[in-house]
């Protein structure tokens, strides 16, 4: 299985890189935040709580969103792989992941962090905001959410320099651009 984290600040193009992904290897995309909004717009418990912390530009608690991503890994074992987005977002989240990936007798092939400086973030979230409606893509929530970001989530970068599986990727091109050099990449991971 190949089993990808795409990594990187808000707005800096995971989403989109992950579709491209998706076509390209024929991966299962686990992305967390599409599925809290999915439950947020669907009026379920777990989006009630989800978007008290969504609005706020916070993150999820960490028991909610490992609960997810178990249940996740369990539904889909008979796939080719996944690409991660928006998961893991903590320590403890990128430790769960590798618990249930190991478990499975699976890891993780490579951490592909996208990286886009903050002035650059900000433009494209919110561009946005004007273009989606995403209730979090406004100016206060998105200062916010580079802050979780570089407290919270940034760490992670070092987790999986230590294993060797941190790749960066200038983010800063075009989409096509981008996703040239992503596809280099996995293709040196497996020979392709
Ligand atoms: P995203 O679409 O990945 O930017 O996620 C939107 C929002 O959903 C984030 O700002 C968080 O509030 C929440 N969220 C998504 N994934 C996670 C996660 N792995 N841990 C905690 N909160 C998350």
């Amino acid at each position: 299985m190949l089993n990808i984290v795409i990594f990187g600040a808000p707005g800096s193009g995971k989403g989109t890189q992950s579709d491209l992904l998706i076509r390209r290897y024929g991966l299962k995309h686990v992305s967390t935040g599409d599925l809290l909004r999915f439950e947020i717009k669907a009026g379920s418990e777990l989006g009630k709580t989800a978007d008290q912390y969504i609005s706020k530009g916070h993150l999820v608690p960490d028991e909610i969103m490992i609960e997810i991503l178990e249940d996740l890994i369990k539904k889909n074992l008979d796939k080719k792989g996944f690409i991660f987005d928006g998961f893991p977002r903590t320590l403890s989240q990128g430790e769960a992941l590798d618990n249930k990936l190991e478990k499975n007798g699976l890891n993780i092939t490579a951490v592909l962090s996208l990286d886009v400086k903050d002035k650059e973030l900000t433009n494209r979230l919110l561009k946005r905001g004007q273009l989606s409606g995403r209730s979090d893509d406004n100016g206060h929530t998105i200062k916010s959410r580079l802050q979780v970001y570089h407290q919270q989530t940034e760490p992670l970068k070092e987790y999986y320099a230590k294993q060797d599986k941190l790749i960066t990727i200038p983010g800063e091109g075009s989409v096509d651009e981008v996703f040239k050099l992503i596809e280099q990449a996995i293709d040196h991971l497996t020979g392709g």
